[in-house]
């Protein structure tokens, strides 16, 4: 029987189905012990810092991670990061393989003027501050302004404009950060403005996300019925083929021609807009943009520009993966081929392909991924693994501590009727995790 020692690094999705599916691939000739290693105190990435807190239901996934790591063959080694407590290289030789599931956590860049004036953020900045993420719990956002200005048009925007646009009352019983909670109380912003660049048949939204803005309480959700009807008519003829298209229009068209009425918040999708410039002395106060038309089905843009008065713009178009010490980053993502990165490193998920995909869309790949690393194992390495490489004061967060500060937060929710009270400080995680070691 081999065994073969796999390093994965990053404890998100991707990661847990890597993890799944060398678990998967066991038999009675080969087997795999894996380790994993993340730089937070706690597990589960993009499910606990990236999926919104209105959205529990997809966060159910987690259950599916936490049966994955009562294996006998899984570690977590959590607390650890890369290039500062083991490197690469050092990894590279303890294991087998190691595979790199770090996901891609930097928002793009618009590259327009007066992006860097204060109030005007990133996705990668606004949605782990309101998801309780460790590294955001001291981000400044002032939302005393009565408008917000969301620039791109996909899942993320949705996001990110529904937490501003909704009563915040309505996320009560969700596992929000308290921080965030309490800020969104006290804001002033009534109406938020998603500007996409291209038409309503070019947005990256899904119509499952479209239509859960219609059932907001306490927002009106607006999208310009001319708009939607023009790419409807462009487009009606290719809906046998096009369903993706086709679902996404029709729930553009439903949205258009049911407005709420009596309701003071405003949640609206402007679209054919190309953010040109932000202005504002210090913090923003305005953003311009050009306007763009549909010719042809391309999109062109016009020489009439549009501009919004506004004291809040957060930019989600799309990540980047953070480069570690060692792995060269191309085009946002890991430098790879099929996953392969190089000698025995590998990468999956949105470090590999780019930030597309929903969670599910992680495991085809994963395994695609591990299925290619099984064909490259010949004979398993003779080495400890992780253990040897960290200092012997390396606080680690196991899968024990893990589960300490998991019940933690739960039990504190309960009295909250949430479904957990998420903890924000790091230091504090890592303390409520000390205690069960
Ligand atoms: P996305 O789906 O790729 O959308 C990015 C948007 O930004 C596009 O509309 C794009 O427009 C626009 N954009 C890019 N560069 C721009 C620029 N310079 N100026 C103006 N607009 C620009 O990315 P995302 O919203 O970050 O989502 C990432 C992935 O996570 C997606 O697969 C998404 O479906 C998924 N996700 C899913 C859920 C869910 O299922 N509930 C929630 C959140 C995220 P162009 O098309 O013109 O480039």
């Amino acid at each position: 029987m081999k065994n073969f020692k796999i390093a994965v690094v990053g404890a998100g999705p991707a990661g847990y189905f890597t993890t799944q599916a060398f678990q998967n691939a066991q038999n009675s000739e080969v087997s795999f012990s894996i380790d994993m290693i993340e730089r937070l105190p706690t597990p589960w990435g993009l499910v606990r810092s990236g999926v919104a807190p209105d959205h529990p239901k997809i966060k159910t996934v987690s259950k599916v991670f936490e049966k994955i790591a009562k294996e006998a063959n899984f570690r977590l080694f959590a607390n650890v990061e890369i290039g500062k407590d083991v490197s690469i290289k050092e990894l590279r030789e303890q294991y087998d393989a190691v595979v790199l599931a770090i996901g891609a956590s930097k928002g793009r860049k618009l590259g327009i003027p007066g992006e860097s004036l204060k109030n005007s953020m990133s996705a990668s900045d606004f949605v782990p501050w309101y998801n309780a993420h460790p590294d955001y719990e001291n981000t400044e956002i002032d939302l005393s302004c009565d408008t917000a200005v969301v620039i791109g048009a996909g899942n993320v925007a949705i996001d990110i404009a529904r937490i501003l646009a909704m009563d915040p009352t309505e996320l009560d019983s969700t596992d929000i950060a308290q921080h965030a909670l309490i800020e969104l109380k006290r804001s002033n912003i009534r109406t938020v403005i998603i500007c996409g660049r291209r038409g309503p048949e070019h947005a990256a939204f899904t119509s499952l996300e479209l239509k859960n803005l219609t059932k907001l309480q306490n927002t009106n959700v607006v999208i310009d019925e001319l708009q939607v009807n023009s790419a409807y008519g462009r487009y009606s003829n290719f809906f046998e083929t096009e369903k993706d298209l086709k679902n996404n229009l029709e729930s553009m068209k439903f949205i258009a021609e049911h407005s709420k009425k009596g309701v003071d918040r405003k949640l609206e999708i402007k679209f054919l807009l190309s953010p040109l410039e932000i202005r504002g002395n210090k913090t923003v106060s305005e953003v311009v943009f050009s306007i763009n038309k549909v010719s042809d089905k391309k999109v062109i843009a016009t020489d009439q520009t549009f501009s919004i008065q506004t004291g809040l713009i957060i930019s989600a178009i799309g990540y980047e993966t953070v480069a570690i010490p060692g792995i060269e980053i191309d085009n946002g993502r890991i430098s790879n081929i099929a996953g392969h990165v190089e000698h025995n490193v590998y990468t999956t998920g949105w470090a590999k392909r780019g930030p597309t995909g929903v969670i599910g869309t992680n495991k085809s790949d994963s395994k695609d991924v591990v299925d290619l690393i099984i064909k490259n194992l010949k004979t398993p390495k003779n080495s400890e693994g992780i253990t040897t490489l960290l200092r012997s004061t390396h606080e680690v967060i196991n899968q024990t501590s893990w589960e300490k500060i998991n019940a933690e937060e739960i039990i504190s929710g309960q009295i909250l009727n949430k479904p957990r009270l998420k903890i924000s400080n790091r230091l504090k995680l890592i303390q409520i995790g000390r205690n069960n070691t």
